[in-house]
């Protein structure tokens, strides 16, 4: 069976990556090592000459990245097609952090006197790096509601220099969820690449590139690694000569580059993804119904509720709901503190995705940095405190949640 046939995704996760490597080692080895030899001169042009550049310099790649990069691009591309009915094929770049992989992604689309579309209600760094960042470097960052299609129009529209549009879908951590292939339809017809924020969702929920997404981008520091042992990103593509060409000659220049080690632990993370993603979702439903009946608590954010505003579109486009929720207490953010102080179980941290349920407190912690009048209007209000369900049992959750709210 190709490896493009894999009809899994832990299978898929499994058995990517090749096994071959000189000493048969079962795992991917790690090559802690900044260079790599050349038996002669001629065959180190050859390796220059070649687009495998993984065996050169580590800045420009190595065999622990590739091992990663080519599991996240058949996660990725898994079951879908090209225009031409061939299995899809996609070029991922594995970075040092989501921070770096979005580095590469806005420089090498984007130049001074560029737009750049994006929605409200991004994770805190990368409105941050849009906003401070970029428009320093002198682009021109256009942030809407984007759920507005009528006003993605005429933005668009009025801004004639747009090349990329940014989605993060479902957001952290309020959990809107924008229409990817809608909102593709309308910027593609303008001739603009549309980018997406796939680190909540996950490969195993959700497919941007089945919805006409241009590049995925990944924070594989959550759900993919799983158990918060690294930092990592990844920038994939479907225009492979586009990947190859500027995309890896700005992520090489920017140096951005991933570690061996780092890279290791993101490739055993995700040997386990779908039954980590099975478990984190059915918990995070469970934690959600009882959040929702608890007295003390105002309400609950959880793409699953019909009630949720983007349930509609959530469902269209995501094969379960994201296991991250946020919600507010009744006696808002003294009780929400109280709350969060009181928990045995859960861990207090920021991030998300771990294999263990973390939560925190956005406008104090991940959104700091934006203006509180502005993380308000998105809904990132005071008190409201963000879950990342993890997959412990959930009698244990239960019980942490029953006695941290009779103490608020
Ligand atoms: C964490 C995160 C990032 C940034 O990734 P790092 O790995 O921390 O650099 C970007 N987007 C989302 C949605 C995130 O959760």
């Amino acid at each position: 069976m190709s490896k493009q046939q894999f009809k899994g995704i832990s299978t898929l996760t499994l058995h990517t990556a090749s096994h071959e490597n000189d000493n048969f080692s079962h795992t991917t080895p790690i090559y802690a090592t900044s260079t790599f030899t050349f038996d002669s001169t001629d065959e180190g042009m050859e390796r220059f000459k070649s687009t495998d550049k993984t065996r050169i310099y580590t800045r420009w790649g190595n065999p622990t990245f590739t091992a990663a990069e080519v599991t996240i691009a058949a996660l990725e591309a898994h079951g879908l097609k090209n225009e031409k009915g061939e299995p899809l094929q996609l070029k991922a770049l594995l970075h040092a952090s989501g921070q770096a992989a979005m580095t590469t992604l806005f420089f090498s689309n984007l130049s001074a006197g560029d737009t750049l579309i994006s929605h409200y209600s991004l994770y805190g760094g990368s409105q941050e790096l849009m906003q401070k960042v970029l428009a320093e470097a002198g682009v021109n960052v256009v942030l809407i509601n984007i759920k507005d299609l009528d006003l993605l129009e005429t933005t668009l529209k009025n801004n004639p220099t747009t090349k990329l549009i940014h989605l993060e879908t479902p957001a952290n951590p309020t959990l809107q969820c924008v229409d990817i292939e809608a909102i593709c339809k309308i910027a593609h017809t303008h001739n603009v690449k549309v980018s997406v924020d796939n680190t909540v969702a996950t490969p195993y929920l959700q497919q941007p590139f089945a919805l006409g997404a241009d590049f995925v981008f990944h924070s594989a520091t959550k759900f993919l690694n799983g158990h918060g042992s690294a930092l990592n990103g990844v920038l994939l593509g479907k225009d492979l000569e586009l990947m190859n060409t500027k995309v890896w000659k700005w992520h090489v220049l920017l140096g951005g580059n991933s570690n061996a080690f780092d890279s290791y632990l993101l490739i055993q993370g995700m040997k386990t993804l779908e039954i980590r993603m099975e478990r984190h979702c059915s918990n995070a439903a469970k934690v959600a119904a009882f959040l929702e009946n608890h007295p003390a608590i105002a309400h609950v954010n959880y793409t699953g509720f019909a009630s949720h505003p983007d349930h509609a579109i959530a469902s269209k486009q995501m094969k379960q709901h994201a296991p991250l929720l946020s919600f507010e207490l009744k006696g808002g953010l003294d009780a929400g503190k109280k709350f969060i102080d009181a928990l045995q179980v859960c861990t207090r941290a920021v991030s998300l995705g771990t294999v263990d349920t973390l939560v925190s407190h956005p406008a104090s912690m991940t959104h700091y940095g934006i203006p509180r009048d502005e993380r308000i209007k998105y809904g990132i209000t005071d008190g409201l405190i963000r879950m990342s369900v993890g997959i412990e049992n959930m009698e244990d959750l239960e019980w942490d949640l029953t006695q941290a709210l009779a103490k608020i």
